[in-house]
């Protein structure tokens, strides 16, 4: 500490120095704050200055295969950090077997020659997910001082995606391994009750002239508290708890996979209640079916409640009369008599309209009838709208990968909301872990 005030007394006098004479706080701090990155980046250049022996050893261990690797010279490279681009120097091997290069140094201290840093990768990444690539760049370099070019976002928020994609994997080889789901038996409590929701929607690709939307499909585990109320316009108090979100650019037939992979993460498969929620996409329900028979399939209330208003529009003139329809029919679902609600929307029918708001609606509840009795849901206190809980869809996809004007690259697009996902289910340190403790290739 007592370094600290000598440093701290020359940092005041330096930066009286640059100031002559402040008119406001803030420039006080920005200036502190401009010289003492300054000045960590200079610690951090000596720092490694002093890791650079005096007199290399002649042979070290390869990296790569484990042979012998012999000194070839002390070789310069540069860090991109968090306090900035940093230059440093250490010996350098090449090994004869595999003919790779090594520096012990980068090893033991997990530098990444040329690239960022694991720290400014973590940060750029959180950023990168958070907000549009162009907007991430100014509100990061206002935040630590450091310049990040939105292409850095980019890389860094993707390669967040790609390690999710590698965890993802594990996760699917433990989910078809016997032996593990014996283990995860044995050791865990089975949830009481526990919730799943699956949505999609739709990202701009570029590129692809045939398909340029192409379906986000997107999944959440969670607990869920609260009750709904007692009439459908009531407050909707129901809090989610402990959700992790999933996601992926694929067909059902392998989105099936990062599914059962997922749920056996949170002992899905254990659960005591399962509660899966979804619009009335028929890829959703045949996915639960295959995975959890047994699960509780409910179409969710606000997705169903969507349907009714279209109706009512084409149906009546007056906007009293629409209100009153949509009202009346909206207390029949509430209240579980499905069979009202098809014949209101049967009575609305126009068999001269091609698109029939009426004809889609009844369809839809005929089909779904079985996934739609909110009276007998309500009374067992299910969840029943993921509309209040932080719709799944919502969070990933309209919140950033539907930011005006985004279009992206397929493969960009898959690993940007896997890392969206990962970071709003509290998985960024376990990934930043991951990262940082990579081998490196030289
Ligand atoms: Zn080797």
């Amino acid at each position: 500490m007592e370094y600290l005030t000598s440093i701290a007394q020359l940092l005041c006098l330096s930066v009286e120095g640059e100031l002559q004479r402040a008119n406001s706080l803030g420039e006080i701090e920005q200036e502190i704050r401009r010289q003492m990155i300054g000045a960590g980046r200079q610690a951090l250049e000596i720092y490694l200055k002093k890791q650079k022996p005096k007199y290399p050893a002649e042979t070290t261990k390869c990296q790569h295969c484990g042979q012998e690797a012999e000194y070839v010279r002390i070789r310069e490279a540069k860090l991109h950090t968090i306090l900035g681009s940093v230059q440093y120097e250490r010996p350098y091997y090449l090994c004869r077997h595999c003919h790779r290069g090594t520096c012990p140094l980068d090893e033991r201290l997990g530098l990444r020659p040329n690239q960022m840093s694991a720290e400014l990768e973590r940060l750029g990444g959180m950023t990168g997910v958070e907000t549009s690539f162009g907007k991430g760049s100014q509100l990061f370099e206002s935040l630590t001082m450091v310049r990040l070019s939105d292409q850095s976002l980019d890389k860094a928020a993707q390669v967040y995606g790609q390690e999710m994609e590698r965890v993802e994997q594990l996760w699917q080889q433990e989910a078809h391994d016997p032996e593990k789901l014996g283990q995860r038996k044995r050791e865990n409590r089975p949830p009481l009750r526990l919730y799943g929701a699956l949505d999609a929607a739709k990202v701009h690709i570029r590129g692809d002239k045939e398909h340029p939307w192409r379906d986000l499909k997107i999944g959440a585990w969670f607990e869920a508290r609260g009750q709904p109320p007692r009439q459908p316009d009531g407050e909707w108090q129901i809090r989610a708890e402990n959700i992790t979100y999933f996601t992926d650019i694929c067909p059902a037939s392998e989105f099936t996979n990062l599914f059962w992979a997922t749920s056996v993460q949170r002992n899905a498969h254990l659960a005591r209640e399962l509660v899966i929620l979804g619009d009335g996409a028929e890829w959703i329900w045949n996915l639960v079916a295959e995975n959890f028979p047994d699960a509780i399939q409910i179409v969710d209330w606000f997705h169903a409640c969507e349907y009714l208003a279209p109706v009512a529009k084409v149906a009546f003139k007056d906007p009293d009369k629409q209100t009153a329809w949509v009202e009346k029919v909206k207390t029949d679902l509430w209240q579980g008599r499905i069979e009202a609600v098809i014949a209101a929307c049967e009575a609305c029918l126009n068999p001269a309209r091609e698109d029939d708001p009426a004809q889609k609606a009844a369809t839809y509840f005929y089909n779904n009838q079985d996934r739609m009795d909110y009276a007998t849901y309500r009374r067992n206190g299910y969840q029943i709208g993921s509309g209040t809980i932080e719709s799944a869809a919502k969070q990933i996809c309209l919140l950033r990968m539907k930011v005006p004007g985004a279009i992206w690259n397929l493969d960009s697009a898959r690993y940007v909301a896997k890392a969206r996902a990962a970071y709003l289910s509290d998985q960024w340190s376990f990934l930043a872990h991951r990262r940082s403790h990579l081998p490196l290739a030289v």
